[in-house]
Parts: structure tokens; sequence; C-alpha cells
């Protein structure tokens, strides 16, 4: 298995692209994933893997534990220290998009332009 983008950004912008306009509008809809790791790293697989998630999720890959494995980056320490996540608590990349997520309320557009500022 090979990552299919260079940049982490590159494979949740793809993911972007392929949703529907339904999944895009409504939140989360249709993709069970997303309550797992979060839609923009949801968005990634659908991008790495070309749509085939679903499918993928059937055949029981893991496909979260894959995108680890194919951006390394996820794993990268990076200090968000926002008031309500100290320093200190050894955040990596993927803790900062799912943290930007839930307490920020970024939407996966906005995901991709922080990762994308970063060099991700
Ligand atoms: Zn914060």
């Amino acid at each position: 298995m090979v990552p299919r983008f260079h940049r982490l950004s590159s494979a949740i912008a793809e993911g972007i692209r392929l949703m529907s306009d339904s999944e895009r509008v409504v939140p989360d809809s249709g993709f069970r994933m997303a309550a797992v790791c979060g839609k923009s790293l949801s968005a990634a697989c659908l991008g790495q893997f070309d749509g085939n998630t679903e499918r993928l999720l059937r055949d029981g890959v893991d496909l979260v534990g894959s995108l680890r494995v194919l951006y390394p980056a996820l794993a990268t320490p990076v200090v968000h220290g926002c008031s309500r996540w100290r320093p200190s608590e050894g955040q990596t990349l993927e803790d900062n998009i799912v943290h930007l997520e839930d307490c920020h309320g970024f939407s996966r557009d906005q995901i991709v332009a922080w990762l994308r500022e970063r060099g991700y």
C-alpha cells in the first residue's frame, strides 16, 4: 500500500471532492467512520482509498490504522497550546485535527487550510 498523495491535506481535499453533495452539506451523514476518527480523517480515508471506504470496511480493513501508516505525519508532535489544552500533553498532529474539529468547530475545508499552512 502506498500513499496516493504526498500530503495529508491533499488526501482530505480529494475526499471532500469525492463526497456527494448531501454528505458535504450535512456533516458526517452516511459516513459511519466519522464517529470514530473525526470528519477530516474519514475524508482523508475516502481520498486515500479513492471512495472505496465502505467496501474496505466491510472487508475488515482498518482504514484509520492504514492511514496512520501511510501518512506518518499524523504522529508528529504538534503543540497547539490553547487555553483548553495545555502543551504538556504530548499532542500529535492527529490529536490536533480532532481537537480543532471538536473544540473549535473547524470544518473539513478549514482543516485542509490549517494543514497546508503548516506544510502537511
Ligand atoms: Zn484549542
